[in-house]
């Protein structure tokens, strides 16, 4: 799921390497068009590795005891002495073992697929930025796309054409059509 996510990442980029980017540099020349979207790209991609590497606050017989002072049992969710039947100690509040990775984690939220770790305690900051970044990167692809269109439209005179119906009949270029012939 890692390299999966890399992939659809880098695809969407070459759509816009090879289609859009020739289009960007036709119209606007005088801007830069590539600096901004690498930025964001490559910012993803570190809080992406990040979520995928950093520790999420792995519970170890060394640390248990930083770790079960830090919340107090609240006695409707978390009761104390639960015992983890694998890790063989005393679970402290907010935390959960995680069976994909077997271990149990401090402020346990979820294991996530595409990271391939658990959001804990530790990481939950990097993975809220990766999907901070990664609505921010997808929101800029469909706004640099719909400016690329809009763009080809305006330079061209699209809207003053005329379309030619199988009918044999000319009729003026609609939004629908004209939608459906760049797309
Ligand atoms: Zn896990
Ligand atoms: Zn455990």
């Amino acid at each position: 799921m890692q390299l999966m996510f890399v992939l659809i990442v880098l695809l969407g980029h070459a759509v816009f390497l090879f289609d859009m980017l020739p289009i960007l540099y036709k119209y606007e020349f005088e801007k830069n068009h590539v600096v901004f979207p690498m930025f964001v790209a490559f910012t993803n991609f570190f809080f992406f590795h990040m979520s995928c590497t950093a520790d999420p606050g792995e519970i170890t017989p060394s640390n248990l005891e930083k770790y079960s002072d830090i919340y107090k049992f609240d006695y409707k969710l978390y009761y104390p002495k639960t015992f983890c039947r694998t890790c063989h100690f005393m679970k402290p509040a907010r935390s959960k073992h995680c069976s994909i990775c077997d271990r149990c984690v401090y402020r346990f939220d979820h294991h996530c697929i595409w990271t391939n770790n658990d959001v804990g305690g530790l990481n939950v900051r990097y993975f809220i930025m990766f999907l901070l970044t990664l609505v921010f990167m997808a929101a800029n692809g469909v706004y640099v796309a719909s400016h690329c269109l809009f763009l080809y439209v305006e330079k061209n005179d699209i809207m003053k054409a005329s379309v030619l119906l199988n009918s044999g009949e000319i009729q003026p270029v609609t939004f629908q059509i004209a939608f459906q012939w760049l797309v």
